[in-house]
């Protein structure tokens, strides 16, 4: 049997939120439907259907049970465009291209990728996210060696040899650069990938290596890269980025660190632990700017306990080589202050790479002079012309570039457009304790206008924290007083990152906090703090015995 694919939309009445329009969509999850998008705001549902396995009729009357809805109006959009001439080129060679690449063929689609700069893979795979959390494992093993927190235990531990934990992270590297990417690519049908710095020549074509490439689409994944502070002496020394960090040959004996977000602080506690002496520089008078003041301050004593020394409030006036060492002069709080040590790293944050692809002949706007401007479907302002990941200046991470890789394809070629929904965003700072976060913060609550409370709950209250003799951290939720749904949390904790995700279910399908407190957590689990955590909304965590409820 042919299939005979349509796309109605379907103008509905009576949605309050988009909590309504999630509830009809989820209605719509049934065989037959291949695709479904339900705008409160727009008041409709875009729905592409099989009408040989489902009718309007049933859609209709799906949509109408859900509650108290009702569809008003009916229309035609058009007929499934498979067999259009589909080619989508794509610059850029990252984990955005790459999700872009596999969603293209589901719609049959040609793709021409074109990479430079870094190989293939991108930022994560060869000097993100793969290197520096497999070089913080290695730190934190030795770490932990040398600061066993258990009597009867005696240990100690030393980097033997420095470029052999270089070697097999590179081995690391290479291996899943070849399983994630390369693996992807090799014999896929109607792909080519050229090496070559790309640059829009039309609407539907770009020129690389002097060979112009027609298609019907173009995808900008160019990633982002290094944000270099303009420092006097700077660019006359052989500073040193993520891109050069995690492959020296030597462990550095000192080290200057400028920044001090999330790749600055990763980095600094990774190298403080293998043994350099580390010096963070940051600009700002707190840590972690973005965030509130007890996850800062509290992660800055962890840090500096270990050994790191962290300056804040920093105006850096200048940086120069002299003997072989890196001076930095910067005036801290009115006072002039010299900084010195074997090797600097600029971690000062990321800007987009958006020069040299001829994007202003197009008029394709640059946010801010970083991050190419799309709209909620990723397009620029160029009908065929689409952006995702770094390149669009925000939710820098390879989760979100894969997201939008793909939401890009499935709006370049599909026939319901979908909108980027950044509304369940989970993210992580790998220090030790790591950093959690999902949803609004005090100050964002504030901002929005909720009627927020907050439960904290420092580790000593969790009993496989005491147990793990490690009690750093606590776990704060933030839920709106009004319908007792969780909107937000902060954890910083040893493995926080790993509590999140049950946040995040709560936040995403409106589970009330009551609810949570019911749910059994099995003890001891640092999950349970979750739990604990929440039922202090309402009790004083004092007054709890083993196994709270
Ligand atoms: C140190 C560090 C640690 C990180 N850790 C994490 C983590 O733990 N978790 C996480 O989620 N995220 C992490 N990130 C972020 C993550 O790596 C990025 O968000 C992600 O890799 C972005 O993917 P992308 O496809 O947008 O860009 P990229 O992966 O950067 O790919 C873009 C590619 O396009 C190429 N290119 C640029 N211009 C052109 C041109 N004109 N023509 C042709 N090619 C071009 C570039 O060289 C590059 O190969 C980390 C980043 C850094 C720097």
């Amino acid at each position: 049997m042919t299939k005979n694919i349509k796309t109605f939309e379907f103008k509905i009445s009576g949605m309050t939120c988009e909590h309504c329009a999630t509830s009809i969509d989820n209605n719509l999850q049934v065989n037959g439907i291949k695709k479904s998008s339900v705008s409160y705001t727009h008041e409709n549902a875009t729905v592409q259907f099989d009408e040989n396995l489902i009718s309007q009729e049933t859609i209709k009357n799906k949509i109408n049970e859900v509650g108290d809805y009702g569809v008003e109006d009916v229309k035609y959009i058009n007929i499934d465009s498979s067999d259009r001439q589909k080619h989508l080129i794509i610059i850029g060679g990252g984990s955005a291209a790459f999700a872009a690449t596999i969603q293209a063929k589901e719609y049959g689609t040609r793709v021409t990728m074109i990479n430079e700069g870094l190989p293939i893979g991108g930022t994560c795979v060869n000097v993100g996210c793969v290197p520096s959390k497999n070089l913080i494992r290695v730190a934190e093993s030795l770490y932990k060696a040398n600061n066993n927190q258990f009597d009867g235990i005696q240990s100690t531990a030393k980097v033997e040899n420095f470029k052999t934990i270089i070697n097999e992270k590179n081995s690391l590297v290479l291996n899943l650069r070849k399983q994630k990417y390369i693996n992807i690519i090799t014999d896929m049908e109607d792909f080519e990938l050229i090496e070559g710095r790309a640059t829009i020549e039309s609407e539907t074509s770009v020129k690389v290596n002097e060979r112009i490439i027609e298609g019907s689409h173009i995808l900008i994944a160019t990633g982002a890269s290094p944000m270099i502070p303009d420092i006097q002496g700077l660019s006359e020394i052989d500073y040193l980025t993520n891109e050069e960090a995690f492959a020296l040959d030597k462990l550095p004996k000192s080290l200057i660190i400028l920044g001090g977000s999330y790749i600055s602080l990763e980095i600094a506690q990774m190298f403080s632990r293998l043994g350099s002496k580390v010096t963070v520089l940051q600009r700002s008078n707190q840590i972690l700017s973005s965030q509130q003041n007890d996850i800062a301050n509290e992660l800055r004593n962890y840090l500096k306990s270990e050994g790191l020394q962290i300056v804040t409030g920093n105006n850096i006036q200048s940086v120069l080589k002299k003997d072989g060492n890196i001076i930095v002069r910067s005036i801290v709080n009115s006072e002039s202050k010299e900084f010195i040590a074997e090797k600097i790293i600029v971690a000062t944050g990321r800007k987009a790479n958006t020069k040299n692809m001829n994007l202003e002949s197009f008029n394709i706007g640059i946010k801010n002079n970083s991050g190419v401007v799309v709209n909620k479907y990723l397009s620029t302002n160029v009908p065929t012309i689409y952006a995702a990941g770094d390149v669009l200046g925000s939710n820098m991470f390879v989760y979100t570039a894969a997201y939008e890789g793909k939401l890009a394809v499935d709006n370049a070629f599909g026939s319901v457009k979908k909108e980027a929904n950044y509304k369940i965003l989970p993210w992580v700072i790998f220090t030790d304790p790591q950093v959690a976060g999902i949803g609004l913060d005090e100050a964002e609550a504030g901002r929005h206008g909720i009627d927020y409370e907050v439960a904290k709950l420092p580790l000593s209250y969790v009993p496989r924290s005491i147990a793990a003799k490690d009690t750093r951290g606590f776990i704060k939720l933030l839920r709106n007083k009004e319908d007792d749904t969780l909107i937000g949390a902060r954890i910083l904790a040893p493995e926080g990152s790993e509590l999140l995700m049950e946040v995040a279910i709560c936040i995403k399908f409106g589970i009330k906090v009551k609810d949570l407190k019911d749910i059994l957590h099995p003890y001891l689990t640092l999950s349970e703090g979750i739990k604990l955590a929440a039922i202090t909304f309402d009790k004083n965590i004092e007054e709890l015995s083993c196994c709270a409820t």
